[in-house]
């Protein structure tokens, strides 16, 4: 058994099949947004490498984008969210594509506009909180981040009422 599964036992939970840790055997490409993995990791394609025969799996970013089963949530809200709210969606993209250059894994799933609140589902937990510090440094106003029991889903809600 390998010492990852032995400790994804602990707690009682079976081992979390997003987790950017899973070993793959390499090199394995994803079928739906071509990451490669090689190395332990998942990375851009290297067309150089490329031409040999890869293994297929999903990657654990479209395993998630798949199932919508997002790892962070962020809620924006409050009336100045509403006079700035390009500004603030640019500030969400700006972080996602800085973050995916150097993690691809890191994406933003959808951005879905309410009445009251805009709600930013990412594929990683560390990129919606990295998104509402942004939002936060730029803009002011509160930023509160709740853990999940099970670690496995964030949410993080930011809110500026004047
Ligand atoms: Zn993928």
């Amino acid at each position: 058994m390998a010492e990852g599964e032995k400790r994804g036992r602990i707690g009682g939970k079976s081992s979390n099949p997003y987790h950017e840790n899973r070993k793959y055997p390499e090199p394995t490409e994803c079928p739906r947004c071509h990451l490669i993995y090689r190395n332990g990791r998942w990375q851009q394609g290297d067309e150089a490498n490329d031409t040999q025969k890869t293994h297929s799996s999903h990657c654990p970013a479209c395993r998630r984008e798949i199932d919508h089963l997002p790892a962070g949530l962020l809620y924006l809200s409050g009336p100045y969210l509403d006079r700035h709210r390009e500004e603030i969606l640019n500030i969400a993209s700006n972080q996602s594509q800085s973050a995916a250059a150097q993690r691809p894994l890191q994406r933003i799933m959808w951005i879905e506009q309410g009445t009251d609140t805009t709600e930013i589902a990412t594929t990683d937990s560390h990129l919606a909180m990295r998104i509402g510090k942004a939002i936060e440094g730029a803009c002011k106003g509160d930023l509160t981040i709740k853990h999940a029991h099970d670690a496995q889903l964030v949410r993080v809600y930011w809110e500026r009422s004047g």
